[in-house]
C-alpha cells in the first residue's frame, strides 16, 4: 500500500507558513512504515528538534483506478480516518531552501499516525469537521468543506501519475493550527460522526 498526503490544501495553514496557496495540489508520499496505528505512542526522533503535529482527514481507497474520472471518484474511496502528518519542520525548511525533495522531513518512520476508520455513511462527506487537542487544549479545528482541492479533486489529480490500489491511504491535508510537540504531550484527535463527536485517536509524544 501507499499512502499519499496533500500538502497546503486549507487556505489558513498555507498562509501560516508563508506559502502560496497552491493553484494544483502539493502531492507526497510516506511509505507503510511511517504507519503509526493502534494508538501507540510516538517516539521523538534524534534528527530533529521541531516536530509538528499536522491533523488531517485520512481516505480508505477500495477501489483499483487510474485516470479516475470526477464522477467515479467518490466510489473510490469507502471510509475515514482521522491522522497526524508529523513533519519534522526544521529538516523541511533546510529541504525547501534548497529546492530539494521533502522525504526526510515528512516520510519518516511512524511519522502517519492514522486511526481506526469509520465508514463513509457515517460521515457527512459535504463537510467533516474535525480537530485536534494538545494536552487537553485543542489547538487545530477543520472543516473539510474548507479544503481548496475536495476529495473529488484530490482522487482525480493523483490518479493521472498514481494508480490507486485497494488499501492505499490519502493525507487530504491540514488547517492552521499546525505546531510543535514535546517529549511528554499528548494528542487526542475528534472527528465529528453522524452519531456526533468521536474521539478517533490518541497518541502520546515519548
Ligand atoms: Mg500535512
Amino acid at each position: 500500500m501507499k499512502i499519499i498526503c496533500i500538502g497546503r490544501n486549507y487556505v489558513d495553514h498555507a498562509r501560516e507558513l508563508n506559502n502560496p496557496v497552491p493553484e494544483k495540489p502539493v502531492v507526497f508520499m510516506k511509505p507503510s512504515t511511517a504507519l503509526l496505528v493502534n494508538d501507540k505512542p510516538f517516539y521523538y526522533p534524534e534528527f530533529s528538534n521541531d516536530i509538528h503535529h499536522e491533523v488531517e482527514v485520512v481516505l480508505r481507497i477500495c477501489k483499483n483506478g487510474r485516470h479516475v474520472q470526477p464522477e467515479f471518484a467518490p466510489t473510490c474511496f469507502d471510509a475515514v480516518a482521522l491522522g497526524i502528518d508529523f513533519t519534522a519542520r526544521d529538516l523541511q525548511a533546510a529541504c525547501k531552501k534548497k529546492g530539494h525533495p521533502w522525504e526526510i522531513a515528512k516520510a519518516f518512520d511512524d511519522s502517519a499516525v492514522v486511526s481506526p476508520f469509520v465508514p463513509v455513511e457515517e460521515v457527512d462527506l459535504s463537510g467533516i469537521r474535525f480537530a485536534l487537542e494538545k494536552n487537553g487544549q485543542t489547538v487545530q479545528e477543520g472543516n473539510t468543506a474548507d479544503m481548496i482541492f475536495s476529495f473529488t479533486d484530490i482522487i482525480v489529480y493523483v490518479s493521472r501519475f498514481f494508480r490507486l490500489t485497494v488499501g492505499d491511504y490519502i493525507f487530504t491535508g491540514t488547517p492552521a493550527g499546525v505546531g510543535p510537540v514535546q517529549v511528554g504531550d499528548r494528542l487526542t484527535g475528534r472527528m465529528e460522526t453522524t452519531g456526533g463527536w468521536k474521539e478517533m485517536f490518541h497518541c502520546e509524544v515519548r
